[in-house]
């Protein structure tokens, strides 16, 4: 059975999306009326006036500018905790219609590196082995996918304002995350700095981002914690 890679494509952005933001920025601290007046000053504005905003956590700016990812190549797995983000709009590849022909699987390294890669490639190939009999035996496509592994790939179409994907992106590119899904927010994140270099210039885990570890007890111990911030202040 195929083993899939993540693959990330943006699909569609605004334009001028840094500039947005910072006519949003522009428009907050603003007297006048005219709308010239705004973006003129919001072009006036070093990229570093932006960068702070967004450090400093005034991210509703950011959120009138949205990505429209294709996403393809993660497991069911990474799917599911994706979708936890709600403040999105997902649309993906449905296992009631669609045969499972079409699918492939993934493979994390821990078990491709262990004693269990045999036993995992089996255990893959049983279940599509009685899917396929299932199908093909009149069961319908939508009870037959119970028997698919978590380890199924999809692909969905995923659209984010850029204060969602900041929120998305300092959980998801921490070590505490899962490979998998810390894997598609790198691949996510390559594709928005090409498009908002600015916004996503300081882009990283929670504890680069905002300069602590909010895991408390189950931090990687790279950066403080809020925990230790305060016991430090007493
Ligand atoms: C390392 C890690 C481990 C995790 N482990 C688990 C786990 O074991 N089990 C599990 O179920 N989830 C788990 N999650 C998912 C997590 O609990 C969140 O559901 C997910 O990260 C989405 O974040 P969010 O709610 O901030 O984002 P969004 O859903 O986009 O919401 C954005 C913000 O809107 C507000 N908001 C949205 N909905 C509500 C609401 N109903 N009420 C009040 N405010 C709301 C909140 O301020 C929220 O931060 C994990 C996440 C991470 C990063």
């Amino acid at each position: 059975m195929e083993v899939k890679i993540i693959q990330v494509k943006l699909i569609s952005y605004p334009t001028e999306t840094d500039l947005i933001a910072k006519m949003a920025a522009a428009i907050c601290y603003s007297g006048g009326h005219d709308f010239e007046e705004i973006r003129n000053k919001a072009e006036e504005k070093p990229n570093e006036y932006l960068s702070k905003i967004v450090k400093n956590g005034h991210l509703s700016i950011l959120e009138h500018n949205v990505y429209v990812f294709h996403i393809s190549g993660i497991s069911r797995v990474t799917s599911h905790q994706l979708v936890r983000k709600r403040i999105a709009s997902y649309s993906q590849q449905s296992q009631r219609y669609v045969d499972a022909k079409s699918f492939a699987t993934v493979k994390p390294k821990s078990i491709e590196k262990s004693d269990f890669n045999e036993e995992y490639d089996k255990a893959m190939k049983d279940s599509y082995d009685l899917y396929h009999k299932m199908v093909e035996n009149g069961i319908p496509k939508e009870d037959a996918r119970y028997v698919l592994p978590s380890a199924t790939t999809t692909q969905m179409i995923v659209s984010m304002n850029a204060h969602s994907l900041v929120d998305f992106f300092v959980r998801r590119l921490c070590t505490r995350a899962q490979l998998e899904i810390t894997l598609l927010a790198q691949e996510m994140l390559k594709e928005v700095k090409k498009v908002s270099p600015v916004i996503f210039r300081d882009m990283g885990p929670y504890c680069e981002f905002y300069g602590y570890c909010p895991e408390n007890d189950h931090s990687c111990g790279r950066a403080k914690t809020l925990k230790q911030i305060k016991e430090n202040q007493k």
